[in-house]
């Protein structure tokens, strides 16, 4: 797959993309490493705390995040799996992929997270709240599974009229259409 970091976007729901499970990033490239970057710099410019690979159409397993507000807390995440989630905790989350919805998504408030970092180094941490929150959100994208999946029967009827103005909106991208 050739890829040119400087030019990845963030896709919006509906986009295929988003739904399709991400595969395990077997080596560190200097490829991945510039997308990583640019995922920083695009989660950055949207405000955001979190942003998976699959958001900006490549389905591998690595995401991005920063849950400090400090440009010190960005991180970078290759292969993450969840290896322990304790309690649970309902809280408001919206997405960079799905624009003007948002919605009570209930979370295990205390989660532990393996995965490699950009130097192939293995990292493990163990967070609460907003930390844990991201983690299991980005690792949702990573299997194709979006907050909307989430969502309360209540909160999935209340945010239907966006959902269809962002599927009038969708133009699917020439890549995708090839295909
Ligand atoms: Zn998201």
């Amino acid at each position: 797959m050739q890829v040119d970091p400087g030019k990845l976007k963030i896709i919006h729901y509906p986009d295929p993309r988003l739904r399709q499970p991400a595969r395990p990033i077997e080596e560190v490239t200097p490829v991945i490493r510039d997308v990583a970057r640019r995922m920083l710099d695009l989660m950055v410019q949207a405000d955001g705390v979190g942003l998976a690979a699959p958001q900006v159409g490549l389905p591998w397993r690595m995401f991005v995040c920063n849950s400090t507000g400090s440009p010190n807390g960005n991180m970078v995440l290759i292969n993450p799996r969840l290896t322990q989630m304790v309690g649970s905790m309902d809280s408001e989350e919206g997405c960079l992929s799905i624009p003007n919805v948002r919605g009570i998504v209930r979370r295990a408030a205390e989660v532990t997270i393996a995965a490699g970092d950009l130097d192939g180094r293995p990292i493990q941490m163990t967070g609460r709240e907003l930390a844990a929150r991201i983690w299991q959100h980005e690792c949702d994208h990573l299997d194709g599974r979006l907050i909307i999946d989430r969502f309360s029967e209540a909160d999935k009827i209340r945010v239907r009229r966006a959902l269809r103005q962002l599927e009038s909106e969708y133009r699917p991208a020439r890549a995708a259409a090839r295909r």
